[in-house]
């Protein structure tokens, strides 16, 4: 049985996958990894399909969990979207993540997530409400994969104002057990009534988070990856580098576990925006984080990255770090730039993250076997897409259903009781 420990303790108290689920951030406000990284299965095999594969994937993690015997039918509830390669040829391939509920990778990990948790308390005949503070995506896919679970409520605050149209639309045409506060202040503002909640003894037992640190998330991100090397594999008959358009870095993390873990991954490199923590820490050997600054790719404009703890944890040493991981950063022009090449060139239409990605491949890895993350539709950022290519972006039907239907929004100051 795999167990939990904290990047900063890693002798200290461990747990269960599913506890650490339910706990998100370990006690001692470190990020949850495994004592021991696992190995995919030897019998190992994508012939089931992608729902099937990512269960093998993540079974090491469970065994002995007390979700053991459920996993594989969360898995095949939370996956129900197709995960399809789109070839530009020569191997040039792009993996689209784009296809759940609302359209980016996040909805991977908060189905994941949500239908473990549901599974958990449900058991426990407890309920928890998450709290989720939001400048666009993750709110977006936390409200998807939490409505109308069992036992679980989701509140999500957004800055008034901020958020683009087909965005707040996706925050706040749910109903049900999800409520949504557009919030008179900043994202920064957003946060910190979380963090206030929280700290709230009178409240903080009841509420659990969904952000990006939490090893629910994770998990199903290094499972897509260990499904997509092996499928280039078979395809290609080679190893393929994968390029990850990175902010967190939770996605480019779930990468790495599936690298150590065996799959058949030649090279992993970040693809990040104008954000230059990562590339200049490689460059100088001194890691700064630092305020972000906003870039066209804004799910991306992270300054100090929270899951860079897995990856220290991981290559502890500059020389670890700098031999295992690669990272190139891509500017607004060279953003758009790239939408229009890769339209003009190849008949298809990428979102400003999943630019950055190809702007790397196509500057640095030109003549190797290549998967380029797509981590978004670019339905979401038509105002962003449209003008550079001339033509609108058709919407894909989840996305549409989403939009039509009727928002509501609370609307608050930046007072934390008003949540409740
Ligand atoms: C969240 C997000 C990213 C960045 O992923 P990280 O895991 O934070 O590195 C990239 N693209 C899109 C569309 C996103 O929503």
């Amino acid at each position: 049985m795999i167990r939990f420990v904290s990047t900063r303790d890693r002798k200290g108290p461990s747990c269960t996958v599913s506890e650490a689920m339910l706990k998100g951030l370990a006690p001692d406000g470190g990020l949850y990894v495994p004592e021991t990284m696992p190995s995919l299965p030897a019998s190992f095999s994508i012939s089931g399909g992608v729902a099937d594969a990512m269960y093998q994937a993540i079974k090491p993690f469970f065994e002995g969990d007390e979700l053991e015997n459920d996993l594989e039918e969360i898995c095949h509830s939370a996956f129900n979207f197709p995960v399809p390669f789109k070839d530009l040829g020569e191997g040039r391939v792009l993996l689209e993540l784009i296809y759940g509920p609302t359209s980016a990778f996040k909805d991977f990990g908060a189905r994941f997530l949500a239908f473990s948790m549901e599974k958990l308390l449900m058991r426990r005949g407890e309920e928890k409400t998450i709290l989720v503070a939001t400048s666009g995506d993750t709110g977006g896919a936390v409200a998807a994969a939490f409505w109308r679970r069992n036992n679980l409520k989701a509140k999500v605050l957004f800055p008034k104002g901020r958020v683009a149209e087909r965005q707040r639309a996706q925050l706040t045409t749910w109903g049900d057990n999800i409520e949504s506060y557009e919030v008179d202040g900043s994202f920064d503002d957003c946060q910190k009534m979380v963090k206030e909640a929280f700290m709230d003894k009178s409240i903080t037992e009841g509420l659990s988070s969904s952000n990006s640190i939490n090893i629910g998330r994770l998990l199903p991100q290094m499972a897509y990856y260990a499904y997509a090397s092996q499928l280039y594999l078979d395809m290609y008959g080679k190893k393929p580098v994968i390029i990850v358009p990175s902010g967190n870095v939770g996605n480019v993390t779930g990468c790495f576990w599936a690298k150590a873990m065996g799959s058949p991954i030649e090279r992993i490199v970040m693809a990040t925006n104008a954000n230059r923590t990562i590339p200049d820490y490689l460059e100088s050997g001194e890691y700064q984080p630092r305020a972000s600054v906003k870039t066209l790719a804004n799910a991306m404009d992270v300054g100090a990255p929270s899951n860079m703890e897995r990856l220290f944890d991981m290559f502890p040493t500059f020389e670890d770090f700098s031999q295992a991981v690669s990272a190139r950063s891509v500017s607004d022009s060279e953003i758009q730039r790239t939408i229009k090449e890769v339209y003009d060139e190849d008949n298809y239409i990428i979102c400003p993250h999943t630019a950055c990605g190809e702007r790397v491949r196509r500057d640095y890895f030109q003549s190797c076997p290549t998967i380029v993350v797509s981590t978004a539709h670019p339905a979401k950022f038509d105002t962003i897409v449209e003008p550079l290519i001339g033509r609108t972006v058709p919407i894909p039907k989840n996305l549409w259903e989403i939009i039509q239907k009727e928002s509501y929004a609370k609307e608050i100051g930046k007072d934390y009781k008003e949540l409740f």
